[in-house]
């Protein structure tokens, strides 16, 4: 068994991790706990794929004040099946401060960005071929208006069958489509719908329990649960270790905007245009805008839902995402739980960021808006000079995509978990190669971040061992 590994969890970082390792060579066995979906048969952002692709139905959120709705990918391709696909490389001012406050003192930069070149030709990053959707537009009139500064961020994506900006088409370079073909190829083994309840050192390595009764011998193991669930596993493994003591979202604010007349469609898809002029403290942009979406974002307005079938195409959903509090992971019994926290500072950054979306939304034309907040009104451009709504501590409308951060790579063991090279300390053929070795504050979309960290874990360990 001297070259048998196991990756856990098939997510930005484990299929990735698992496709490189098993084309070096090593007999790879991937474990996942959701199922193996079609993504050219399910609709995206629908509300089976939430159902089906989201852990627990994507009903999870932080405890703590406020709480923060969050949602994960469950399913072969973890976040990658489910999610936008908006992509950054990791900011060089957010590298120095984590090389920093982690202790990077072989990691650099350069081998990030190389690695960051690597994972898009393989995987596929495109612009849009064609003028950004009406409710990315808003975006950039509202931004012209008020002389801020906006990006168009690539996604990854296929667009061959997009023709215009109304009927945006195509279809995500997930990692069920992108890599999954490549591992199997390599001669990998998926195991899908199968969760490991934990692991345990064995004499010439690991031994993983899995859900479905059967147990494995490896040699390695490298875990890409995502950011709740892996310090999850290694402490109900009873591993010792820093699991969990730190974890970071981007929470996030949103507003439904209605502009009086048609900008929606039913195939606008995602906006892929940001409002950067504000960034590290946050950005704005665009959210799938879809009727549902719309219908959930104003379901306490029995009078908007009922317009809602006529009306939807006036209105867009918009968020203002943060990067403001910390949190840990705990265990109780064979859940993982998320404790936020935001302080009064965070909230004054949260509030300061939905002011400025609305302000931009005005600015764009828009008659009148909805902060997805407690106390839920309608307000006029009227009104806006006289009423600020804000997110309050016992507000439960912030909501976050981003989790990452709750097992930091680095030198600094008392705040690390693993070594430069995902290595976990003080125990032998163990890794972690998915967003948990983040370190905080990223704000950007992270998937970029999460692929270039797993393919530095993989690359270092074939050179090693290959
Ligand atoms: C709706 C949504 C939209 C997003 N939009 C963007 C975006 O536009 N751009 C961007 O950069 N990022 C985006 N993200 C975030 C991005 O998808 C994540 O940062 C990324 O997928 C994290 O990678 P990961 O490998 O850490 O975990 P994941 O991709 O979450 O994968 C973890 C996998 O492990 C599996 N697993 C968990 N526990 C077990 C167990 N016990 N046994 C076996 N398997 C297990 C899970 O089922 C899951 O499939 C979005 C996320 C979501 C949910």
């Amino acid at each position: 068994m001297d070259n048998t590994i196991a990756v856990i969890g098939s997510g930005a970082g484990g299929l990735l991790t698992a496709t490189l390792l098993a084309e070096a060579g090593f007999a790879v066995t991937l474990f996942e706990k959701g199922a193996l979906y079609d993504q050219s048969q399910t609709r995206p952002y629908g509300v089976e794929e939430i159902e089906k692709n989201y852990s627990y139905g994507g009903i999870t959120a932080s405890i703590g004040r406020p709480p923060v709705n969050f949602v994960e990918g469950s399913a072969v391709g973890g976040g990658t099946e489910v999610n936008s696909g908006l992509y950054y490389r990791l900011p060089k001012p957010v590298f120095e401060s984590w090389q920093k406050a982690y202790g990077y003192q072989k990691l650099d930069f350069a081998a990030l960005e190389a690695y960051a070149e690597a994972n898009e030709a393989e995987v596929g990053i495109t612009h849009l071929p064609h003028a950004p959707t009406q409710l990315a537009q808003k975006l950039i009139d509202g931004c012209t208006a008020l002389d801020w500064s906006h990006t168009e961020v690539p996604r990854l994506f296929d667009y061959a069958n997009s023709s215009t900006r109304d009927q945006v088409a195509g279809i995500r370079n997930s990692f069920s489509v992108k890599l999954l073909p490549r591992f199997l190829e390599a001669g990998g083994r998926l195991l899908a719908n199968t969760r490991v309840k934990c692991l345990q050192p064995e004499h010439t390595g690991w031994q993983i329990k899995t859900t479905c009764r059967q147990h494995f011998s490896v040699w390695s193991v490298f875990l890409g649960l995502g950011s709740i669930a892996t310090p999850g596993l290694l402490k109900r493994s009873k591993i010792p270790g820093n699991w969990g003591r730190s974890c970071y979202l981007h929470p996030s604010v949103r507003v439904v905007a209605d502009f009086g007349a048609p900008v929606n469609t039913a195939a606008s898809g995602v906006g892929t245009t940001q409002v950067n002029q504000f960034v590290p403290d946050f950005t704005l942009g665009c959210s799938a805008s879809g009727l549902h979406h719309l219908a959930a974002a104003l379901c306490a307005d029995a009078h908007s839902l009922q317009q809602l079938p006529q009306q939807w195409q006036h209105a867009g959903l918009y968020y203002a995402s943060t990067s403001t509090g910390a949190g840990r992971v705990m265990t109780v019994g064979a859940q993982d739980l998320l404790n936020y926290r935001l302080t009064s500072d965070d909230m004054t950054l949260v509030n300061k960021a939905l002011h400025h979306l609305i302000t931009l939304l005005f600015a764009a034309g828009a008659d009148r808006v909805y902060p997805c907040i407690s106390h839920k009104t309608w307000i006029t451009k009227e009104r806006w000079q006289h009423v600020r709504p804000s997110v309050k501590l016992s507000d439960d409308g912030l909501m976050s995509v981003h989790v990452f951060g709750s097992c930091p790579m680095g030198s600094h063991q008392q705040v690390c978990s693993t070594d430069e090279e995902g290595a976990v300390y003080n125990q032998r053929g163990l890794y972690l190669c998915d967003a948990s070795l983040l370190g905080n504050k990223l704000g950007v979309n992270p998937q970029g971040t999460v692929m270039s960290f797993a393919r530095h874990v993989a690359r270092s360990f074939i050179e090693k061992y290959g």
